[in-house]
């Protein structure tokens, strides 16, 4: 049976490299039936909406979703239409994978790395009050009514709110993808010596979770001390578990360990779906030229594959990549060494032989 899946092409490089991971996915022989959405800028202009009622209905419908990069506007109040959906389906897990491949020039080998982030509370949920505002002075007068340390009537606030419901739920999902994963260890990461409340609050619960957990090994650093570490010794680290703001830090950090954007796959995932796409943007100077690179893509969707348990399929896909990345032949310009456009593989070109391996 065809699984129908939600596919939201993207613009810019969003729709070539989406092409590539649909006609990837295809040739593994499982089969899909697509609904294809649009968003964005696509949407905008057809709809007068970047984010369409019936794109959120559709991955409700379908619990899952690929999803091609999308251009945000700038300006006019366009609301994020990565934030609205993550907020929409309460896709409160961003889990982001960080691993080596021979042949992606980097200055880390057999990097092996997981960060799950909290993707509904922390810093980003946008709780904001600005410079200057009336309610910023009332908020500050009564901060200082209550706190021993004052807070300058000049400050703008952004809100730290962290929850031990979010908290438990996110690092319950770094031990469950631990132990279906095969890993061994998952380390809580926070500045808990500094914000003893909130990031406290967090480390608290990892530890009361990981007790529920005694076959996998447990441990917790402090970011700044886990961002030197992971540079230092980044084999010692598994599974990472953070909030919110951490965690986009800390995986681009491990995503530029593995060779940058091109190969940096993700998944957004609640209880209620799962949207999975490259963590790289519609890069609109590459656009309608056939030259990004479809790996991260192509990457979100074998963590599609196995999420919907079609294990041989992933292990297809992710083994072809492995060897069209190795052999250094048919690839885009930006995984030679010479990023010679001239003499790289076109984005469709690089798909055709990831799907040649595929079906070898
Ligand atoms: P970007 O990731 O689109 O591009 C940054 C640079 O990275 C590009 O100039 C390009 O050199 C390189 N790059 C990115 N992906 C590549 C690929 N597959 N192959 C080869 N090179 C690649 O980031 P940006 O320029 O900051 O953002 C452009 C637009 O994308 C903005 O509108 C932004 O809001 C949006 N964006 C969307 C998403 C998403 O939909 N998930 C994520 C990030 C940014």
């Amino acid at each position: 049976m065809a699984y129908s899946v939600t596919l939201i092409p993207g613009d810019g490089i969003g729709t070539e490299v989406s092409g590539a991971a649909r006609r990837v996915l295809e040739a593994t022989g499982v089969e899909f039936d697509w609904d294809i959405q649009e968003a964005g800028v696509t949407a905008l202009e057809k709809h007068g909406d970047v984010l369409p009622d019936a794109v959120i209905d559709s991955i409700r419908k379908n619990n899952i979703a690929l999803k091609g990069p999308l251009t945000t506007p700038v300006g006019g109040g366009f609301r994020s239409v990565n934030v609205a959906l993550r907020h929409a389906l309460e896709l409160y897990a961003n889990l982001r994978p960080s691993r080596s491949y021979d042949g992606v020039q980097s200055s880390f080998d057999n990097v092996d790395l997981v960060v799950v982030r909290e993707n509904m509370e922390d810093l980003y949920a946008g709780v904001e009050f600005e410079q200057g505002a009336s309610d910023t002075a009332e908020i500050i007068a009564e901060i200082n009514k209550r706190s021993e340390k004052p807070v300058s009537k000049t400050a703008a606030l952004s809100i730290k709110a962290i929850t031990p419901e979010n908290s438990r739920r996110i690092v319950k999902f770094a031990f469950e993808y631990a132990r279906e994963n095969g890993r061994k260890l998952v380390t809580s990461v926070h500045k808990a010596n500094i914000m003893k409340y909130t990031d406290g609050l967090f480390l608290e619960v990892s530890q009361a979770v990981a007790s529920e957990y005694p076959d996998i090994e447990f441990n917790d650093r402090i970011v700044d001390n886990m961002c030197m570490q992971l540079m230092q010794k980044p084999e010692q680290y598994d599974v990472l578990v953070m909030p919110n703001l951490y965690g986009d830090i800390v995986s681009d950090m491990t995503s530029g360990m593995i060779g940058g954007l091109g190969v940096a796959p993700s998944a957004n995932i609640g209880e209620k779906g799962a949207v999975f796409e490259a963590i790289h943007g519609s890069a609109p100077s590459h656009a309608g030229k056939n030259v990004a690179n479809p790996t991260a893509m192509i990457l979100s969707g074998v963590m599609m594959l196995r999420h919907l348990r079609e294990f041989d399929a992933a292990n297809a896909v992710e083994n072809g990549v492995k060897k069209i990345i190795a052999e250094g032949k048919n690839v885009t310009y930006d995984l030679r060494e010479d990023r010679d456009q001239s003499k790289a593989a076109k984005t469709s070109e690089m798909a055709d032989a990831i799907i040649a391996e595929i079906q070898k």
